[in-house]
C-alpha cells in the first residue's frame, strides 16, 4: 500500500474511533437515563474536564498510561478498547461496501451493536434506541435494493384467486422483522417450557426483529442466529469451567452474543454465512 492508501485508512479508522469515544459516553449514560451531551467528558473520579489533547481516541489513553492527569485515578481499559473497536468496524464497513452510503449505514448498525454488547453485559438490558438504529438502516438499505432491482428485491407470494394467480410482494425488511421477532418469541416460549425459567428477554426479541429487517427472512438471518447460539454455547462452557464448583448466581446474557454475531453478519453476510452454514447444512 502506498502513502495515500495508508492515509485513507487512517482517516477512516480515526473517524470511527472518534465516534467510538462518543459511544463510550452512550454506553455509560444511556442505561442510566443521563443526557448524552451534557456534561462534557470529565474524569469520573475528580471531575476535571478533559482537554482537547486528552480526547484523541486510543492515543491519549496510551500516552497517559491509563490514568487521569489530575488525580492519577485509573481509567478503565474499556475506553480505548471501544474506541479501537469502533475504528476497526468503520474500516471493515468501508472495506466490504466501498466508500459509499451503505458503508455508513452498516457502520451505524455495528456502532449500535457495540453499544448493545457492553450495555447488555453491564445491565442485562438492550436500550430501545439500538433497535431503531438497526431497523432504520435495514429499511433504508431495503428501499435502495427495491429501487435498484424492483420486484426481484422483494419477497413474493402467489395464490390462485378464481381464474387468476395473484402475487403479493412484501418488502424484505418488513418480512424479515416479522420472521425474526416471531422466531425468537417461539424459541423463548419453547426454552421457557423446557428449562422452566425465562430464557430470552423482550430486548432479544426486538433485536431479532431489527436484525431481521437488516438481513431479511432468509439464510442470512439463520446464520446470524446459529452463530450467536454457537458463541453463547462456547462462552457458557468457558464460564462453567472457570467458575467450576462455585455458586453461579446469574445466567449468561445472550444479548452480547447476538451483538457479536450481528456485527460480523452486518459486515460480511455472504462470507460469514458460507462459513457458518458449512458447519450445519451444506
Ligand atoms: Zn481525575
Amino acid at each position: 500500500m502506498d502513502f495515500y492508501h495508508w492515509f485513507f485508512w487512517l482517516v477512516i479508522f480515526f473517524t470511527g474511533a472518534a465516534i467510538g469515544s462518543f459511544l463510550n459516553v452512550v454506553i455509560y449514560r444511556l442505561p442510566r437515563g443521563l443526557s448524552l451531551l451534557r456534561p462534557p467528558s470529565h474524569c469520573p473520579s475528580c471531575g476535571v474536564r478533559l482537554r482537547p489533547a486528552e480526547l484523541v481516541p486510543v492515543v491519549s489513553w496510551i500516552l497517559l498510561l491509563g490514568r487521569c492527569r489530575h488525580c492519577r485515578h485509573r481509567i478503565s481499559v474499556r475506553y480505548p478498547v471501544v474506541e479501537a473497536a469502533s475504528g476497526l468496524l468503520a474500516c471493515a464497513a468501508v472495506y466490504f461496501n466501498g466508500p459509499y452510503l451503505p458503508a455508513v449505514l452498516i457502520y451505524a448498525v455495528c456502532a449500535a451493536l457495540l453499544v448493545t454488547f457492553f450495555v447488555d453485559l453491564d445491565h442485562m438490558i438492550i436500550p430501545d434506541q439500538v433497535h431503531w438504529v438497526i431497523g432504520a438502516a435495514g429499511v433504508l438499505l431495503d428501499i435502495r435494493r427495491i429501487w435498484l432491482r424492483g420486484l426481484p428485491g422483494m419477497v413474493a407470494f402467489s395464490e390462485r384467486v378464481g381464474e387468476q394467480t395473484l402475487t403479493m410482494a412484501w418488502p424484505q425488511s418488513l418480512v424479515g422483522a416479522a420472521v425474526g421477532a416471531g422466531l425468537f418469541l417461539a424459541l423463548g416460549y419453547l426454552a421457557q417450557a423446557v428449562f422452566r425459567r425465562p430464557a430470552l428477554g423482550l430486548g432479544d426479541v426486538k433485536l431479532a426483529a431489527a436484525m431481521g429487517a437488516l438481513l431479511g427472512p432468509g439464510y442470512y438471518f439463520i446464520s446470524f442466529f446459529l452463530l450467536a447460539a454457537v458463541l453463547g454455547g462456547l462462552t457458557g462452557l468457558v464460564v462453567l469451567v472457570v467458575t467450576w464448583g462455585r455458586q453461579r448466581e446469574h445466567y449468561l446474557p445472550f444479548g452480547p452474543m447476538l451483538a457479536l454475531s450481528g456485527m460480523v453478519m452486518a459486515l460480511a453476510p455472504e462470507q460469514v454465512s458460507r462459513l457458518v452454514l458449512a458447519r450445519f447444512l451444506l
